[in-house]
């Protein structure tokens, strides 16, 4: 569709000869947040590297903008607005600031400087530790540096792989609460970023104006929650009987 921020189609990929993925296909409407839905070892993490150019794609194509950038390097897709957010997220030998300016490292100077401004305003935590090491802050503040620094970038896009990874769940509801803020429509300055977050958890279904899952390397739903809620296999498999 036309007004498709990110769109990737046909994906086929591996490790050496072991195919992960097949014929992987979604897409981020401009403004939306997407989830993606899957179990260990479903191929989430292979799926976002493709989409973020940290693994070829074998066959198929990845569009962001309308722009086909399936050869791009990573920082080349970067500079046209992506940022990911590894399961690790943060160089933990790195200070606070440091890690922001590195999330932020193609912004102009005075405009970085705002925008880190912006984030300790909405991260009061790291505001007040900003020459801690980053491998010295718990879980769950190591987490918002994560989406801070990539948030540092000024991006059209975020993608975050497994963002509840390690959480309990209590940071868990802080994370989405603070993803809630950024997404359109949220309360942050800088608003209306467009998210695609790989999750086995499905609290941030609170998030999604769209939902994929995936299953042995293969995308078998994409709808609305609603819907995804009225498929009786689907709602047991990742709801349970309840
Ligand atoms: P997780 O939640 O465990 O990260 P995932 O859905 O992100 O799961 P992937 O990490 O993409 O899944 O893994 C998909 C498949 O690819 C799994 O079968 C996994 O064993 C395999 N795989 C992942 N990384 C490698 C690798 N570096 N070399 C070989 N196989 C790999």
């Amino acid at each position: 569709m036309d007004n498709d921020l990110l769109r990737a189609d046909g994906i086929e990929t591996g490790y050496g000869k072991v195919q992960v993925l097949w014929g992987a296909a979604l897409a981020v409407p401009a403004g939306a947040s997407v989830v993606l839905l899957g179990a260990n070892g479903a191929g989430k993490t292979t799926l976002l590297k493709v989409l973020v150019g940290l693994m070829p794609a074998w066959h198929g194509s990845v569009h962001l903008s309308g722009t086909d950038i399936t050869a791009w390097r990573t920082d080349r897709r970067v500079r046209l607005g992506l940022a990911y957010m590894s399961e690790l997220g943060v160089f933990p030998g790195l200070t606070i600031e440091e890690n922001l300016r590195i999330g932020g490292q193609f912004a102009e100077r005075a405009v970085l400087q705002r925008r880190i401004a912006e984030l300790y305003a909405v991260f009061p935590d790291l505001a007040e530790r900003k020459r801690a090491l980053a491998g010295a802050l718990s879980g769950g503040q190591r987490k918002m540096l994560g989406i801070a620094k990539a948030l540092a970038s000024g991006p059209k896009l975020l993608v975050m792989d497994e963002p509840s990874a390690g959480l309990s769940p209590l940071f868990v509801q802080q994370v989405i609460g603070v993803l809630g803020r950024f997404r359109a429509g949220g309360a942050a300055e800088g608003a209306g970023i467009s998210m695609l977050i790989a999750e086995q958890n499905v609290a941030f279904l609170d998030l999604a104006d769209r939902v994929y899952t995936l299953d042995g390397g293969r995308i078998r739903f994409g709808g609305t929650v609603a819907e995804l809620h009225a498929d009786d296999a689907l709602h047991r498999a990742y709801f349970g009987l309840a």
